[in-house]
Order: structure tokens, then sequence, then C-alpha cells
């Protein structure tokens, strides 16, 4: 009998005809895949991608070297070292993740009493060489200064639930 079955759907290409119509059913959907990198997905608020370091509106630096950040992080990446300015306010000398360390947990963000250091929107940061994913101060303050509207906004929409 099973034969039988199996002769008849090879003669009458049922197989076939039913993968087609699966085709032509999917061939009037909404694509479910996109055209990266010409097209990007949706990202939530609260993606953690790469570091970056704030500023004031008036181009001061956020962070005030409490070292939170530094203390909480689980992997050890963050390296903060900081001295007093001559108008008695604090702030880094050196501020440094190893970017190769980092498990982007998040935990150095939601430390951070000023919202200085957080993580952005940007994934796109994959580097030839380790050297190159070791951010010093300058990188992180640059990635911040590049990023900050969006960033601000990130911040903004996540507030409610912080
Ligand atoms: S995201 Fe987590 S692992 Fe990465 S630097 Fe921040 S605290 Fe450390
Ligand atoms: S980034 Fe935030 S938590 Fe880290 S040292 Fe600066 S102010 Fe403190």
């Amino acid at each position: 009998m099973a034969f039988l079955d199996r002769t008849a759907r090879s003669f009458l290409l049922t197989e076939l005809i039913g993968g087609l119509g699966v085709t032509l059913r999917y061939m009037f959907k909404p694509k479910a895949t996109i055209n990266y990198p010409y097209e990007k997905g949706h990202l939530s608020p609260r993606f953690r991608g790469e570091h970056a370091l704030r500023r004031y509106p008036n181009g001061e630096e956020r962070c005030i070297a409490c070292k939170l950040c530094e203390a909480v992080c689980p992997a050890e990446a963050i390296t903060i070292e900081a001295e007093p300015r001559d108008d008695g306010s604090r702030r880094t000398t050196r501020y440094d993740i190893d970017m190769t360390k980092c498990i982007y947990c998040g935990l150095c963000e939601e430390a951070c009493p000023v919202d200085a250091i957080v993580e952005g929107p940007n994934y796109e940061f994959a580097t030839e060489t380790r050297e190159e994913l070791m951010y010093d101060k300058d990188k992180l303050l640059a990635n911040g200064d590049r990023w900050e509207s969006v960033l601000a906004r990130r911040l903004e929409l996540d507030a409610p639930y912080r």
C-alpha cells in the first residue's frame, strides 16, 4: 500500500506542487530578512553596545572619577586614575576599557551616578587587532561626542524603568 501511495505521489508531483504553493504564499508576505548593512533592524533603548563617555552640554566631562564603574565591573576591564584639578574638581587622568575583557553586562552604566559611562547603540566596531580594542579616555569621549543625541534619547526613553 505504501509503495502504491509513494508511486502515485511521484507521478502526480504532489510534493513539488505543495512546495511551490509554500513559495507562492511567502512571496507576497512581508520579508522577515533585511538587507544588512544597508538596512538596520530595530534596537531597544537598552541595547548594550560600544561604550562612550558623555559630556554636559557645556562640554565639561560628566565623569567625576568616583570609580564606581571600575569597582563594579565583573570583568575588571576598566582602569581609572584620577587627580583633583586646579579648581578643586575631581576628574580622571586615565579612563581605559579593555574591550576584549568586557562582557557587555551594563553594570558600569548602572553604577554611574552621573550617566557618564554608557553603552551606546553602536555594534559595528569589529577590529583586526586586539590593540584597537584597548579604549582610552580620548576614544571614549569621542564616542560620546559622536553619539550624544542618540544616547540622550535612549536614556530618556529608559528613565521610567530605572
Ligand atoms: S559592560 Fe560590564 S564588563 Fe563591560 S566594562 Fe561595563 S561593567 Fe565591565
Ligand atoms: S564613569 Fe561614572 S561611575 Fe565611572 S568613575 Fe566616572 S562618574 Fe564614576
